[in-house]
C-alpha cells in the first residue's frame, strides 16, 4: 500500500495509508524524496514533520516509509564536520550544490569514500563484546577516534586488518552465536534513543573552564547540566564560546540555533576561525558543529539537539569528556511550538506544548558521567550547557522555567551588568550551582585545602555588600563605619578584579584554578589585614591607597607562567597593612 499526502501545512504534512509505519520512522515524500519523520500516528493517518522546504507539495503525492527511525552516522569524519539538524553535511552540500541547498538531494551524512588509516589494536582470537576497542583512526592531531565493537555484537575476532579503509569497508570479522559478522567503521544510531553504558556515576569533579565566576562561584561538574539564560546581548554566545575554547573537555559538540537572521552565518564563519588555545590549532580539530540556519525548516531545528547529543554520546563511549553547547534552546523550543501548533495540539503555557519540559529533559538527561561499555574500565562524560533567551529577559516564561527545573547550574546573565560592561554578566545574586557542595572535596584536595573557605568568604562579602547597599541608599555612605566601608571596598575588588573577566584579553581570558586561588587569597588577606588595621584606628583612605591594593587590581594580568609573582604582592600587602596598623595608634 502506498502512502499519500492528504494535507500540507508548512513543514507538517498528513498522509494516509500509513498503517504499516511506526512512530519516528523516516519517510520520503513525493518524487522529490523530501526527508520527513512520523511524529503522530492515528489509524492509518500519519503526521509527518518534513525537514525540507515543502512549498509546491500537494495532496496525492506519494509517501514512502524507510522503516527506520531518524538516525545519525557515527564514524571517522565527524570531527571538523559542519552539519545541519539531521546531520546533512553543510560544507559538502554547499560545495556540491551552492549556497541554496536544493531539496531532496541525497548525500550521505559522512563521507563514505574517504580513506582513513585504521590502526588495529585488538588481537585476532580475542573474545570481544560491545564497546571493546578494535583499533583507532587518528582523525585529527587532537582526536584519536576509537573504533569499538558495535552494540549487539559479541564473539571471537576471526579477522582484523589495519590499513587504509573507508568507513564502509570491513575491518574486522567477529564470530559469535549468530554466525560471522562483518564489522566496518560505520555505526548508525537513532537520535531519539540514548546510547547504552554500564553505569551512571555521580558527578564528583569539576569541568574546569578558566572562567573565574564559573569555576569558583558556580562550578559545573563533569557530566553536569547547566543553563545560561539571559536577554539579547547579555553574553550567552560569548560564554558558550569561552567554554568551547577553554573547558577541560576533549571533544566539543556545538549546536547553533541562530537568534538573529545572520547569526548562524557568523557561527559558520567564525567557529572555524577559533583557535584551540591548548594546541594553537583550529578549535574545529576537536569540534563537531551543528548549525541551523534561519532558512532551514523548523523541523530540522527540532531534531538538532538530539542529533548533537547522540554524537556526544558516541565520543563519550570512547572514554572522552565531551562538552555540548546548545545556543539557544529557546529557538529550539520555538520550533517545537510551531510543530505542535500545526498538529493542532492543545496549547499549554504561551502556546508551547505540554510536553515541552519532558522533551527538554530527554535532552539534558543524556548528559552525565558514566562507566562506558567494554572490558577496559573507562569513564566518559557529557557536560551539557544550554543557553536560554527569554523574551525581555523574563525568566517566568515557560522555556526558562522548564529548563530551571532540570539543570543543576544556573548562570543567570543580567542585562544591567552587561549594560555596565561587567562581563561575564553572570549575576552572582541569582546564580547557583547545586554541584558546589559535592565538588568541595575535589577542590580542597586538588587545588588548595582552603579553596572553599575562600569561596565562602567572597560569597559572604558580596552578600554583605548587597545589604550595605540598602543602607547606603537610605542614609548615605557617611553613615557607614570604616569597617563596613572596608567591606564595601573589598566587595568592589571581588567584582571588578576577580569576577569581571575579559574574554578578549590575551591573558585574562583564562585563569587556572591555581591562579584563581592565589587571587582569592590576595583579596582575603587584604580584607583580613585591612580589618586589623581599621580596628587599630588606621585611616581607611590610607588602606585604600596602598600600592598593594593596586597590584591586586592588576593580578588578573599576571601570566600563568609567572604565578610566583603573587608571593611578592602578598608580602608587600602584608608589610604595608601591618605598618598602617602599627601607625594607627597615632590616629587616636
Ligand atoms: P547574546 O548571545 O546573549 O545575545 P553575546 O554573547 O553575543 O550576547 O554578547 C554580546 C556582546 O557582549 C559581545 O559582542 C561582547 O562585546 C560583549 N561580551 C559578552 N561577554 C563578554 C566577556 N566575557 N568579555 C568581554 N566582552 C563580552
Ligand atoms: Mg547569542
Amino acid at each position: 500500500m502506498q502512502g499519500k499526502v492528504i494535507k500540507v501545512s508548512g513543514p507538517l504534512i498528513v498522509a494516509e495509508n500509513m498503517a504499516d509505519c511506526k512512530m519516528n520512522d523516516v519517510v520520503r515524500v513525493s518524487d522529490k524524496k523530501l526527508i520527513g519523520e512520523v511524529i503522530e500516528l492515528r489509524g492509518d493517518k500519519a503526521s509527518i514533520q518534513v525537514y525540507e522546504e515543502t512549498s509546491g507539495l500537494g495532496p496525492g503525492e506519494a509517501v514512502e516509509s524507510t522503516g527506520e527511525p531518524l538516525s545519525v552516522e557515527l564514524a571517522p569524519g565527524l570531527i571538523e564536520g559542519i552539519f545541519d539538524g539531521i546531520q546533512r553535511p553543510l560544507t559538502a552540500l554547499v560545495q556540491k550544490y551552492g549556497d541554496r541547498i536544493s531539496r531532496g538531494i541525497s548525500v550521505t551524512n559522512l563521507d563514505h569514500e574517504k580513506k582513513w588509516q585504521f590502526v588495529a589494536t585488538a588481537k585476532i582470537g580475542e573474545e570481544v563484546s560491545a564497546g571493546d576497542v578494535l583499533g583507532y583512526v587518528q582523525e585529527t592531531a587532537a582526536v584519536k577516534h576509537y573504533i569499538t565493537v558495535p552494540y549487539g555484537v559479541s564473539g571471537r575476532i576471526v579477522s582484523l586488518v589495519g590499513g587504509s579503509y573507508n568507513i564502509e569497508e570491513t575491518i574486522a570479522v567477529i564470530s559469535g552465536e549468530g554466525g560471522e559478522k562483518k564489522v566496518s567503521m560505520l555505526r548508525k544510531w537513532p537520535v531519539r534513543r540514548g546510547r547504552p553504558y554500564k553505569e551512571k556515576l555521580s558527578p564528583s569533579m569539576p569541568m574546569v573552564t578558566g572562567q573565574r565566576v564559573i569555576d569558583t562561584l558556580f562550578p559545573v561538574a563533569k557530566g553536569g547540566v547547566a543553563a545560561v539564560p539571559g536577554p539579547f546581548g547579555s553574553g550567552k554566545t560569548v560564554v558558550q564560546h569561552q567554554l568551547a575554547k577553554w573547558a577541560d573537555a576533549e571533544i566539543i559538540v556545538y549546536i547553533g540555533c541562530g537568534e538573529r537572521g545572520n547569526e548562524m552565518t557568523d557561527v559558520l564563519n567564525e567557529f572555524p576561525e577559533l583557535k584551540d588555545p591548548k594546541t594553537g590549532e583550529p578549535l574545529m580539530k576537536r569540534t563537531v558543529l551543528i548549525a541551523n540556519t534561519s532558512d532551514m525548516p523548523v523541523a530540522a531545528r527540532e531534531a538538532s539537539i538530539y542529533t548533537g547529543i547522540t554524537i556526544a554520546e558516541y565520543f563519550r563511549d570512547m572514554g572522552y569528556n565531551v562538552a555540548i553547547m546548545a545556543d539557544s534552546t529557546s529557538r529550539w523550543a520555538e520550533a517545537l511550538r510551531e510543530m505542535s501548533g500545526r498538529l493542532e495540539e492543545m496549547p499549554g503555557d504561551e502556546g508551547y506544548p505540554a510536553y515541552l519540559s519532558s522533551r527538554l529533559a530527554e535532552f539534558y538527561e543524556r548528559a552525565g558521567i558514566v562507566k562506558v561499555l567494554g572490558k577496559e574500565d573507562k569513564t566518559g562524560s557529557i557536560t551539557a550547557i544550554g543557553a536560554v533567551s527569554p523574551p525581555g529577559g523574563d525568566l517566568s516564561e515557560p522555556v526558562s522555567q522548564a529548563t530551571l527545573r532540570i539543570v543543576k547550574v544556573f548562570w543567570g546573565l543580567s542585562a544591567s551588568l552587561a549594560y555596565k560592561r561587567h562581563f561575564p554578566a553572570i549575576d552572582w545574586m541569582v546564580s547557583y550551582s547545586l554541584y558546589a557542595d559535592r565538588l568541595k572535596e575535589w577542590f580542597d584536595e586538588n587545588v588548595a585545602p582552603d579553596y572553599f573557605t575562600l569561596r565562602a568568604f567572597i560569597m559572604r562579602i558580596l552578600q554583605e555588600e548587597a545589604e550595605l547597599d540598602e543602607i547606603v541608599r537610605l542614609v548615605g555612605i557617611d553613615a557607614l563605619s570604616s569597617k563596613d566601608r572596608l567591606t564595601m571596598e573589598t566587595a568592589k575588588i571581588v567584582r571588578e578584579d576577580f569576577l569581571h573577566q575579559n574574554a578578549f584579553h590575551e591573558i585574562d581570558t583564562y585563569a587556572s584554578l591555581k591562579k584563581q586561588h592565589l587571587m582569592l587569597k590576595l583579596i582575603y588577606e587584604f580584607y583580613r589585614l585591612g580589618n586589623e588595621a581599621v580596628a587599630a584606628y588606621a585611616d581607611l583612605d590610607d588602606i585604600l591607597s596602598c600600592s598593594s591594593k593596586e597590584q591586586i587590581g592588576r593580578a588578573k594580568y599576571i601570566p600563568e607562567n609567572e604565578l610566583d609573582r603573587f608571593d611578592g604582592i602578598l608580602k608587600t600587602l602584608s608589610a604595608e597593612l601591618k605598618a598602617l596598623k602599627e601607625g594607627g595608634a597615632e590616629n587616636v
